[in-house]
């Protein structure tokens, strides 16, 4: 794949997520734009709201610092290469929707691809692709991959630190809230899912 020109940003993306995709073109193409707009999040003032798991969402967390541990990076499972970034500092948000074509006719493929199915031929074939479709995003205009809108949403809410509690089962500790009672004692999630099957 070395016909792919990879500049810093997307070098750093590709090492933080292990290889470079077409999904992980995708966010750092999302990435890209939002760094022209907002500072990279050193804490938690830029949000993201990802509504996806897939390969994207790695890019956005090593670029722009929106990331699980931090809490700055809010996962709804619907499946969309949308991401919403709200920006605490200046109380706005920004939407964007990957809308460029991704697969068309790679979808059988891929199907056939990820089930192992494909011949030594085809599975040249769809490595082809898949990098002409890696290379594509990476250097497409902004207009043709990225919807851009501005919304009006409420401050998402700042990642909380509950008090630890000791596990009268297996002893360890664990986030207050995450707690439940059994049979008179506080024990942590994972004791009451054995004991409750
Ligand atoms: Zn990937
Ligand atoms: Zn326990």
């Amino acid at each position: 794949m070395d016909e792919i020109s990879i500049d810093t940003d997307l070098g750093k993306a590709v090492e933080f997520h292990g290889h470079l995709c077409p999904g992980l073109a995708i966010g750092y193409r999302v990435a890209r734009y939002v760094k022209e707009h907002y500072p990279r999040s050193e804490d938690e003032e830029l949000v993201c709201i990802a509504e996806n798991n897939s390969c994207s969402v790695d890019a956005v967390q090593e670029l722009l610092g929106c990331t699980f541990g931090k809490g700055n990076l809010i996962y709804r499972d619907n499946g969309k290469q949308v991401f919403t970034f709200f920006s605490r500092k200046e109380g706005r948000a920004m939407r964007i929707y990957f809308k460029g074509d991704l697969s068309g006719s790679m979808d059988d493929l891929r199907a056939r691809y990820f089930k192992g199915d494909l011949s030594e031929k085809e599975k040249t074939e769809f490595e082809a692709m898949r990098s002409q479709v890696t290379e594509h995003i990476i250097k497409a205009a902004d207009d043709e991959l990225l919807h851009v809108s501005e919304v009006d949403i409420p401050a998402p809410q700042k990642a909380r630190i509950y008090p630890s509690l000791q596990c009268q089962v297996c002893k360890e500790g664990f986030m207050e809230i995450c707690g439940r009672t059994a049979n008179g004692k506080t024990i942590c999630k994972e004791c009451f899912q054995k004991i409750t099957g």
